[in-house]
C-alpha cells in the first residue's frame, strides 16, 4: 500500500499542536514510517510546497490576508484538511479581541510601524475552506492525534468525543468545582478528550478545547451569575479560547440570563 502523502502546516498560533506531534517520541518513527511527510519545516528540510497532498495537517487561525491565500492554496492540494489545535478550530485566544477595530489595535501595539502589518480579525480555517476534520485543543492530545492517524491509514475520519468536559469529570468522579466550590468552571460548554485535565487537579476548566456541541452558554451563564459572579467575569471566560463561536456569542447569552 503507498503511503498516504502528508503536509503539516503552521498558521498563526503557538506552535503547539506541532510539538505534540513532534513530543510523540515511542510512536514518532512509526508515524514516520508509515506516512510520507512531504512538508513539515518544523521537523525536516527539503519540504515540497508544491505536491499533492493525501492529507494536510494545519495549525494556528487565519489573521492575515497572505494565510487566507496560504490556506486556499492548502485546499486545493489536499484531498483531506485537518484543522488542529483550538486555534485552527475555533480562532484560539487571538479572536478575544477581535472586536476591537485592527487599525486601532495595531496603533495600540506596535505605534504608527503597525501600519506595516497587514491582518485582519483572527479566524477559524473553516470561515474560508471546507475542513474535513476538527480535533481542537490547546494544545491538541497526543491520544487523539494517534487515533486520528490510525483512523485516516484505515480510509477512517476518527470518531471523537462529543460530550462535555463534566462527564469525564464525573465518571472519574472528581468533586465538582463548580456546584460544590462556586468556581467559574467551563466543564460544562467544553468539548471532552482531556480526561478533565484541569479539574483533575483541582483547577477549573477554562474551555481550552472549545465549545461542545449544543453549549448552552446562557444557563451556565445564569447558574455563574446566581453564584455571585459578575457579567464580565463570565464574558472573559466563555471568550478566552473561542470567542468566534456562536454559541457563545455574548449578546445572545446576554439575552437568554435577562442581564
Ligand atoms: S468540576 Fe467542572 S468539569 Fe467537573 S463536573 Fe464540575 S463543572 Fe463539570
Ligand atoms: S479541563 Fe478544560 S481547560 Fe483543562 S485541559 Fe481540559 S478542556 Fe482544557
Amino acid at each position: 500500500m503507498e503511503k498516504p502523502t502528508v503536509g503539516i502546516y503552521g498558521l498563526t498560533g503557538c506552535a503547539g499542536d506541532q510539538l505534540v506531534i513532534l513530543n510523540c517520541e515511542d510512536e514518532l518513527l512509526d508515524i514516520a514510517g508509515a506516512l510520507d511527510i512531504k512538508f513539515f519545516p518544523m521537523a525536516m528540510t527539503g519540504n515540497d510546497e508544491e505536491c499533492p497532498l493525501d492529507i494536510v495537517f494545519v495549525e494556528g487561525s487565519v489573521v492575515q490576508p497572505k494565510e487566507v491565500e496560504m490556506l486556499k492554496k492548502l485546499r486545493e492540494r489536499a484531498k483531506l484538511l485537518i484543522a488542529i489545535g483550538t486555534c485552527a478550530v475555533w480562532g484560539g485566544v487571538q479572536a478575544m479581541k477581535n472586536e476591537i477595530p485592527r487599525d486601532e489595535m495595531k496603533r495600540k501595539v506596535y505605534g504608527p510601524e503597525g501600519k506595516v502589518f497587514d491582518v485582519i480579525s483572527a479566524q477559524p480555517l473553516s470561515n474560508f475552506v471546507k475542513v474535513d476534520l476538527a480535533i481542537s485543543g490547546c494544545p491538541i492530545e497526543k491520544e487523539q492525534l494517534l487515533h486520528a492517524v490510525a483512523s485516516l491509514l484505515h480510509g477512517d475520519l476518527p470518531r471523537l468525543p462529543t460530550y462535555a468536559v463534566c462527564t469525564e469529570c464525573k465518571m472519574a468522579e472528581y468533586p465538582c468545582l463548580l456546584l460544590e466550590k462556586g468556581q467559574l468552571c467551563m466543564g460544562p460548554l467544553t468539548v471532552a478528550g482531556c480526561k478533565a485535565r484541569c479539574p483533575s487537579y483541582g483547577q477549573p476548566c477554562r474551555g481550552c478545547r472549545g465549545p461542545v456541541e449544543e453549549a448552552n452558554a446562557a444557563s451556565e451563564a445564569k447558574l455563574l451569575k446566581e453564584k455571585g459572579f459578575t457579567w464580565l467575569d463570565i464574558q472573559n471566560r466563555l471568550r478566552t479560547f473561542a470567542a468566534s463561536a456562536d454559541s457563545l456569542k455574548i449578546e445572545s447569552i446576554k439575552e437568554g440570563t435577562n442581564a
